[in-house]
């Protein structure tokens, strides 16, 4: 037998948000001075009391396996939680604890996706997505969305995507990468539509709480019993909590994928870490006025960013609502030469801008949207003003 690697592991592309922040990170350890556009990941510390709690999970002697679920502490917490702010009514055995919203999503495809059947994924989307369908054996379907509809697709063109091998759409509200939020009438068309024809909706909610200009979240499953019966609540503490590394994410759902979900994992990765699981109920089950303090700071960010890039000739953004990040356009830019170098697409783009002027930014091609790049905001206002410097520099500069 050849030592070779598996047909399937051939073909994956590696995360290119993770790439790029990791590029950052080594040019900034060699002595280069870069603004790091590039991960989504909140740059404020996880709050003291969340550390507390993990210290005394420690000293607790909390170090063993847990169900490989996760604990009933904090199964009941995301009860709770999802009850207390989305008005949903889960029992304990239809929720699951991963290590990570990105391993609750791998999860969900694992348990419900067979080679073939098609996902459709409204893009532009976060990176992960196609490809953890086809880890699955499953495919995914893009159905665009516009800039000026905030990219949200629109429902005929979902519809439209529709075939008899779909099992499954993806929505992701407040959405990575555009910040785009659907309203309760774009919610509603897929709800329909799902029940209609039977469909699974994975509704990833990582970013609810990101949330600015008093806008509130509604979840696809407050929109009834059925839909809720068909759809994947995703969810997790990374952004909210800035507790990325702490890799806690869960997922609730209908019972028996979730139980399907429970063996899959119990043989794959047993729990998440267990003085993780202790923080994370403590962050759900406590004051939540850090998460305020985070949102009200993320949206002067926000405010600041998208002024700055407007203010600049030949790139735009649109105004997001949520998350912490924007998508510069750059189309006007495209086909036109840096210092005698072609930019012929958004990887040209951020590669020459990182080389260049040292600002790191994830090309659209990594979320299928080729023509933008996008930007996390989720570093200091002093940051934000130093790379939309350099950007106006470089922009300047294109001839
Ligand atoms: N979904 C989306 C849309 C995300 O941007 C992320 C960020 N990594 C995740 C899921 C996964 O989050 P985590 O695994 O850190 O909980
Ligand atoms: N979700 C973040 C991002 O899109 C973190 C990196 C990742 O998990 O892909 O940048």
């Amino acid at each position: 037998m050849a030592l070779t690697l598996s047909h399937r592991c051939q073909h994956i592309a590696p995360s290119m948000t993770l790439s790029i922040d990791a590029r950052a990170k080594e040019m900034r350890a060699a002595g280069f001075d870069v603004v790091g556009f590039g991960a989504g990941e909140p740059d404020f510390n996880t709050p003291q009391h969340i550390c507390d709690a993990a210290k005394e999970a420690l000293d607790r002697g909390m170090t063993r396996y847990t169900p490989s679920s996760g604990t009933v502490e904090l199964r009941r917490a995301i009860c709770d939680k999802l009850w207390r702010d989305n008005g949903l009514s889960y029992s304990l055995d239809e929720v699951i604890v991963s290590s990570g919203a990105k391993h609750s999503l791998f999860n969900v495809f694992q348990a419900i996706l067979d080679p073939g059947d098609e996902v459709i994924i409204p893009t532009p989307c976060w990176v992960s997505y196609p490809e953890m369908v086809r880890m699955a054996g499953g495919v995914p379907v893009f159905v665009r969305g516009h800039e000026k509809n905030s990219f949200v697709p629109q429902g005929e063109d979902i519809l439209r995507a529709v075939s008899i091998r779909t099992k499954a759409i993806v929505i992701t509200s407040p959405s990575n990468p555009c910040g785009g939020v659907w309203t309760s009438d774009d919610l509603q068309v897929v709800a329909d539509l799902a029940v209609d024809r039977g469909l699974y909706v994975v509704s990833d909610e990582i970013y609810e709480k990101l949330l600015y200009d008093g806008l509130w979240h509604v979840s696809v499953a407050q929109l009834g019993e059925q839909i809720k019966q068909q759809t994947f609540v995703i969810n997790g503490v990374s952004k909210c909590y800035a507790m990325t590394g702490w890799r806690i994410g869960y997922t609730a759902g209908p019972r028996d994928v979730i139980r399907a979900m429970g063996n899959f994992q119990s043989q794959a990765a047993s729990n998440a870490n267990s003085m993780a699981q202790h923080a994370a109920a403590v962050a759900l089950n406590s004051d939540q006025t850090c998460v305020r303090e985070m949102v009200a700071e993320f949206q002067q960010r926000r405010d600041l960013i998208v002024q700055r890039i407007n203010e600049v000739e030949g790139i735009s953004c649109a105004m997001p609502h949520g998350a912490f990040y924007v998508m510069l356009n750059i189309k006007k830019l495209i086909g036109r030469l840096h210092h005698g170098q072609h930019i012929t697409g958004s990887m040209e783009f951020a590669s020459m801008l990182l080389k260049d002027k040292q600002v790191a930014v994830v090309p659209g091609v990594a979320f299928e949207a080729e023509g933008y790049c996008r930007l996390s905001y989720a570093t200091s206002r002093e940051q934000i003003n130093k790379g939309l410097d350099r950007i106006a520099a470089f922009v300047s500069e294109i001839e």
